[in-house]
């Protein structure tokens, strides 16, 4: 697969190109300073809302900014100097959060305004936007059995609404950019990211880290039950951390991909029952199932089709479901327990 970013083939001069990720206190962006970090970028820029005692992940060696960029002049001040800027900053969470928060979804746009702006006026070279696989449309989803998705079924558009249409118009500002201005952006449509140093409760999480942490409680409390929010035989895939940021740095260095916004996500398919039966699998547990209907469970099904990326970056996220939970089980599991001991810890 093309890396662009590699430090054993780039010149010691591209290492100090300044680079900023915004959603840096989040899960993916946290993880991202760390990659880039690890190879050998010693100019990043590190920016989010979040006090820094909430961020997951901060490294000492980064230029770490508190500062909300749903502002103009703190995105003026986030781009300054900048070679490249990724943009992960965004109100979200899992379908509890983006189905009842839809006005907090919808006000990211302002984070993206700002952000794209500010980039083309400090003159980036490189712009990444984290677009998601909520922009699809959702006639197309009704069914666990569904059809893998392809980037061309985002249009005739019926998004999710707010999180999915918030993202849908701020991929426009990237495509019109380059169109009319001839800035390079660069748009990934994440599907489900899982993985350590990511929100695991308090509303926000997202399937495999709730589920994660409800067998984690139901071994604790010894409930030896689990409650499911849906049926159960929703369908999704999910991608591994890991596979998500090198993705971002393939997807980020690739011309091929200028104002083109392309899936990044798995296609291992599972149902949510599935998922749970791969968590007890490694838990050692085996749970009574409670089914909660009327929460929140988004659309029936969804995967990604990476025909698309394969042609392109002749590589997809590959890291197996199993895997991946084996990881995020055991890091939920390790902070759980620091919280019950009264540890401070981030959710
Ligand atoms: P996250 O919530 O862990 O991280 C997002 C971060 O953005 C948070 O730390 C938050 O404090 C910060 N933020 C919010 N508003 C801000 C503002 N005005 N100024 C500065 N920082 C602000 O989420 P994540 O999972 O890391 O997601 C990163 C990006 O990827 C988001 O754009 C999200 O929409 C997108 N995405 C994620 C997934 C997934 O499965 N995690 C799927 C599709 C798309």
């Amino acid at each position: 697969m093309k890396s662009a970013n590699s430090n054993t083939t780039e010149p010691e001069s591209k290492m100090n190109v300044l680079i900023v990720i915004t959603g840096a206190g989040g899960f993916i962006g946290g993880h991202l300073v760390k990659y880039f970090h690890d190879q050998g970028f010693k100019r990043i820029r590190a920016v989010d809302k979040k006090p820094f005692d909430q961020w997951y992940q901060r490294l000492p060696e980064a230029e770490n900014l508190c500062l909300d960029c749903s502002s103009e002049e703190a995105c003026r001040r986030v781009c300054e100097g900048a070679a490249e800027v990724y943009n992960l900053a965004a109100d979200m969470g899992g379908m509890g959060f983006i189905e009842r928060y839809r006005v907090e979804c919808l006000r990211s746009i302002l984070i993206n305004t700002h952000m794209i702006e500010s980039a083309y006026r400090a003159g980036v070279q490189r712009y990444f936007f984290s677009s998601s696989a909520c922009v699809y449309n959702t006639e197309l989803q009704r069914d666990p059995n569904v059809r893998a998705l392809r980037e061309s079924d985002a249009y005739p558009a019926m998004a999710e609404r707010g999180y999915g249409w918030e993202k849908l118009i701020s991929e426009m500002f990237c495509q019109e950019y380059w169109a009319e201005r001839r800035m390079k952006t660069f748009t990934a449509r994440f599907h489900n990211v899982y993985g350590p140093y990511g929100t695991w409760d308090g509303g926000r999480e997202k399937a495999p880290a709730a589920i994660c942490r409800k067998v984690v409680e139901a071994i604790d409390s010894q409930s030896g039950a689990i409650e499911i929010w849906g049926d159960g035989h929703q369908s999704r895939s999910f991608m591994y951390i890991t596979d998500c940021v090198k993705g971002i740095d393939s997807i980020m260095h690739c011309d091929q991909l200028i104002a083109t916004p392309v899936n990044l996500g798995s296609s291992e398919l599972v149902s949510i029952n599935e998922l749970v039966e791969k968590v007890e699998r490694i838990a050692g547990v085996k749970l009574a199932r409670a089914y909660d209907t009327g929460a929140p469970k988004g659309v029936g099904g969804r995967n990604s089709d990476n025909t698309f990326i394969q042609q392109v970056l002749h590589w997809e996220p590959n890291t197996s479901l199993l895997n991946g939970l084996r990881e995020t089980y055991q890091w939920i599991q390790g902070e759980y327990q620091k919280r019950k001991k009264g540890q401070c810890v981030v959710v």
